[in-house]
């Protein structure tokens, strides 16, 4: 089971990834956790990584792809993965394709949750967080029982300002221009499966799910 998670922000991501992981129990790769354990472990490509982040300088692919392919040879791996945040790029998708046939396997699917750019606005700029206590809210799926105050404390609630509409604006725009290229390059190798973000997350799981359940 050899997987790729991909979804704008927003979109649920992280859980369905975690429900995937609790159902079939192959490890959930996301690249931060990744660049972690490998400057953790203190691994030659690690330090490397570690050396760019430390500069405030983006890690170069060869040294990400080289992290990536330590990973996927690891026995947790055996059964399959998922990876989350990886690849961003086509250059990266053809490295990873690269990686898969040096390990002897291929690539099943590359899961995306779409979901309207629209609802993904809504989603991510409703939520408020209380001054005080730090409670957070969010206006449409969980809103305080009186406008602007904590439930909990009546503390005054504020949005952060990466959650504000112009950034979330510019954040959407942003990964749907660095994604597409990607979608259109899983697609045409076949594995690019659309699964539709916009329903309850159970169903959304479920319809991941019938896709899995013919991997086994
Ligand atoms: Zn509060």
């Amino acid at each position: 089971m050899n997987l790729v998670l991909m979804g704008l922000p927003g979109a649920g991501k992280g859980t369905q990834a975690e429900k995937i992981v609790a159902k079939y129990g192959i490890p959930h790769i996301s690249t931060g956790d990744m660049f972690r354990a490998a400057m953790n472990e203190g691994t030659e490509l690690g330090m490397q990584a570690k050396s760019f982040m430390d500069k405030g300088e983006l890690v170069p692919d060869e040294v990400t792809i080289g992290i990536v392919r330590e990973r996927l040879s690891k026995a947790d791996c055996d059964n399959g993965f998922l990876l989350d945040g990886f690849p961003r790029t086509v250059p990266q998708a053809e490295a990873l394709e690269n990686i898969l046939a040096e390990l002897g396997r291929k690539m099943d699917y590359v899961i995306n949750i779409q979901v309207d750019q629209e609802i993904l606005m809504e989603r991510l700029t409703g939520r408020r967080i209380c001054k005080s206590c730090g409670a957070t809210y969010h206006l449409v799926f969980n809103p305080p029982a009186e406008t602007g105050t904590c439930d909990r404390c009546g503390g005054e609630l504020y949005q952060r300002p990466d959650d504000n509409k112009e950034t979330v604006q510019n954040r959407l725009e942003v990964n749907v221009k660095q994604t597409q290229p990607l979608l259109d390059f899983y697609k045409e190798k076949g594995y690019l499966k659309n699964i539709n973000g916009q329903q309850h997350i159970d169903q959304v799981f479920s319809d991941i799910d019938s896709l899995l359940r013919d991997l086994k």
